[in-house]
């Protein structure tokens, strides 16, 4: 049986039009995959076949509308803190692990009415916080391309399932770097929009300030499919923005995109001192690529970027202080089975069921918040925010997109970091000015390491140009060429 591991969302749907197979034969594929790979993986948490294999049937009768659903027959997983109603929803943490989502979220069911499959939730760190898919009370998801090695995080899950071939395109949540980090270091597409440009209504909340549901992908058309899709205005997130969403694939298709001759990418050199060699080079050749297509590099300045690692912890901690008081075995999470009175019932529920990494935030938060504080940290750390903003706007006025890192470095060994949260912390100095500022960036694979480890290319756009993002990514694809695959075990 072909597992259809290595087709992506566009060969599927090709596929799908040329009647060469069906949903029901591609779902079967995945499931076998699925099956064999997942359980060393650990990328999939729940995943319904009973229900997963209905949907695909109901799809195979409805063959002839293949040409019209931007997203048939296509198997996605789903980050575990975005809900699918009837599914689980963890959000990777142990206060959840009887949660049942009572309804869909609205990314995902554009997803389902464009023609989209959701054949699994994929693992993730718990409540979104971390870089390694660590903090995840179900284990952590290991990297496709090593396996004594992190996926990143905080949506390994979504990255890793779809570097393995499991599904063609998943979706995660980026409040820092959650999907760009990941996809960096599994070698994937990781898009994270504009803040507003994807409803969050049904996302689990961290910081929402900050927090943006993107795709992930094994290609840029891809990813670019993904959110045309999730895209656009929603009258349950009065965040969620009016703008006109582009069709950002039908961008792509025209003969201009393979050129880059009218666009400028700005570098931003100080930013970027002290980076690992091999990603440093591998930047660097990015770079000669993008010129080699008639871009124009600028050197802009990012004199702020260096607080966003303070400014970040200090709001997001903050926010998700606020966020998470919901979990307390009452409202919301497991209730604790010994409590004499209503306070106690309330803290052993959280003491029991919420993770290390989580308390800490929550303590942090709790604390900048707290009166007498508030405006040394939370409202400092505002200010500050603004100060990244206008860095940004200031570099826009000279170029369509700033290119950086995506991450410091590739894949670390899973317990490295661990021990150690500040250097965990730093696995997202380049992702996290991204979010503060409200703007979409991409990670798009440049290469491999010595070790053959993937390595990530991070562009930067304008607020709501994503379609500049998804322009520059797909002629650097291609003018890349292949990237070399994981080792992939088992049936390709
Ligand atoms: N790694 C960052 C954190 O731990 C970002 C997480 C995210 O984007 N959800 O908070």
């Amino acid at each position: 049986m072909t597992t259809f591991r290595k087709a992506g969302v566009q060969d599927l749907l090709e596929g799908y039009q040329r009647k060469e197979f069906k949903p029901s034969e591609v779902v079967s594929g995945t499931m076998a995959a699925i099956t064999q790979l997942n359980p060393e993986l650990n990328a999939l948490l729940e995943t319904r076949s009973e229900e997963v294999s209905a949907r695909a049937k109901d799809l195979d009768a409805r063959m002839g509308e293949a040409s019209k659903l931007p997203l048939f027959g296509v198997p996605i997983a789903i980050k575990d803190n975005i809900l699918v109603r009837g599914w689980k929803t963890t959000a990777g943490s142990k206060a959840l692990q009887n949660y049942v989502s009572p309804y869909t979220g609205t990314c995902v069911e554009r997803m389902e009415a464009a023609g989209a499959i959701v054949i699994g939730k994929a693992n993730c760190d718990e409540f979104a916080m971390g870089s390694s898919n660590e903090n995840s009370a179900y284990g952590p998801v290991k990297n496709p391309w090593d396996s004594t090695r992190v996926t990143g995080g905080s949506s390994g899950g979504s990255a890793a399932a779809v570097a393995a071939g499991l599904v063609p395109g998943a979706l995660g949540t980026d409040t820092g770097g959650s999907i760009r980090q990941p996809a960096s270091l599994c070698g994937v597409v990781g898009l994270k929009p504009t803040y507003g440009r994807v409803s969050r209504y049904g996302v689990i909340a961290f910081a929402s300030s900050l927090d943006q549901v993107g795709p992930f992908g094994r290609s840029v058309w891809d990813t670019a499919r993904l959110l045309e899709v999730i895209s656009g205005y929603d009258a349950k997130d009065a965040t969620s923005s009016r703008g006109v969403v582009p069709r950002y694939t039908e961008a792509l298709a025209l003969p201009s995109a393979d050129s880059l001759r009218n666009i400028n990418i700005g570098i931003a050199p100080e930013w970027m001192e002290g980076l690992d060699p091999e990603v440093k080079k591998s930047f660097d050749a990015a770079i000669e690529t993008a010129k080699g297509l008639g871009a124009k590099i600028v050197e802009v300045k990012l004199p702020h970027a260096k607080y966003a690692l303070s400014v970040y912890y200090l709001i997001a901690a903050s926010e998700a202080s606020s966020n998470l008081a919901r979990y307390d075995g009452v409202h919301y999470g497991t209730r604790s089975k010994k409590w004499d009175s209503l306070e106690e019932l309330y803290s052993r529920s959280r003491g029991e069921t919420l993770g290390r990494e989580v308390k800490l935030r929550i303590m942090l938060g709790t604390y900048a918040l707290s009166a007498g504080y508030y405006d040394a940290f939370y409202g400092k750390a505002n200010q500050v925010r603004r100060l990244i903003q206008r860095d940004f706007d200031e570099a826009f006025s000279k170029c369509h997109c700033v290119a950086a890192p995506t991450s410091p470095t590739t894949a670390f060994r899973l317990g490295e970091k661990m021990e150690d949260p500040l250097t965990m912390y730093l696995s997202d100095i380049f992702t996290l000015p991204v979010n503060l500022a409200g703007l979409p960036g991409l990670s798009v694979p440049s290469g491999v390491d010595s070790k053959k480890l993937p390595i990530g290319l991070q562009l930067i756009g304008r607020l709501f140009d994503e379609s500049s993002l998804l322009q520059v990514a797909h002629a650097y694809e291609k003018a890349r060429g292949p990237l070399s695959h994981p080792p992939w075990k088992g049936d390709r």
